[in-house]
């Protein structure tokens, strides 16, 4: 049976992922850092269906705590084939609002933290030849939103590394890639003042927010056989919104 981290699979795309991936069979491991509950929700939500997994609590910013995911991950299955770097935050500040706590944390969390967990997956999935890496990038990596400029240089930084790792790991059968969603309902756009909100909607060519799931569809094909000569891409994803 296939194994699958995902990060920050506690709510959202990351909750998402964690179904659909325990759906096509795999044992899913459900990482969160805060919400403990929800992460178990999650796995009791899979285990109903027939699925498998188990929570790992782990904050990515913390190497320590991401080696023992990935070292517990191996233990408690014998192999890691997919992981998901979806963990991250987005905080608005207009250029001169910005201090060095919220970019260091943004920083930390969206940039370093993907680098953290894909750096101890590709130790294990190197002993096998074989693995899958996805990132969740955002369209903010592609277009200006104003607000964004952190928020889309962590996430420009998610598309270049996916270029990079991939070219790096390809001899070793480990494929990269990146998902940039547009606007996706979750609490992350809860954040969004109702007049932005309605703004972005009415930008959007296909009228509406995207679905958690249709990014976790997504992550999962990226994961299939049906992509198995595909690396280094980041496959935009947001109803029109950055054409
Ligand atoms: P969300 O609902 O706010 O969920 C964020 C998840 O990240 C939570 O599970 C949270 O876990 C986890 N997380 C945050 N900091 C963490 C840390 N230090 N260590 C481990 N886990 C951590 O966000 P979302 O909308 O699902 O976003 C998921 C990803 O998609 C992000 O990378 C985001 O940038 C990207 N994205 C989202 C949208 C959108 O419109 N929603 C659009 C484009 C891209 P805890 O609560 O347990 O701490």
């Amino acid at each position: 049976m296939k194994t699958a981290v995902i990060t920050g699979a506690s709510r959202g795309i990351g909750a998402a992922c964690a179904k659909r991936f325990a759906r096509d069979g795999y044992q899913v491991v459900i990482n969160y850092n805060h919400s403990e509950q929800q992460a178990q929700s999650v796995l009791d939500e899979i285990k109903r269906n027939g699925g498998d997994g188990m929570l790992f609590h782990a904050d990515v910013t913390n190497q320590d705590e991401v080696k023992s995911m990935m070292q517990e991950t191996q233990k408690a299955y014998g192999q890691l084939d997919v992981l998901v770097n979806n963990a991250g935050i987005v905080q608005d500040a207009y250029l001169l609002m910005l201090n060095s706590e919220n970019l260091d944390r943004c920083m930390d969390i969206n940039v370093k933290g993907y680098f953290y967990c894909a750096q101890q997956a590709a130790l294990k999935m190197f002993r096998k030849k074989n693995g899958v890496i996805v990132n969740i990038s955002s369209v903010s990596s592609q277009m200006a939103l104003a607000g964004q400029s952190v928020y889309s240089a962590t996430k420009g930084a998610v598309n270049s590394m996916t270029r990079t790792l991939a070219k790096e790991l390809a001899p070793y059968g480990i494929r990269v890639n990146a998902v940039a969603p547009g606007f996706v309902e979750t609490e992350m756009l809860d954040t969004l003042p109702e007049e932005k909100r309605s703004a972005y909607l009415e930008a959007i060519p296909m009228g509406r927010f995207g679905r958690a799931e249709e990014v976790a569809d997504l992550a999962a094909m990226l994961c299939s056989e049906q992509c198995a000569y595909l690396t280094g891409q980041t496959i935009v994803l947001d109803g029109g919104l950055s054409l």
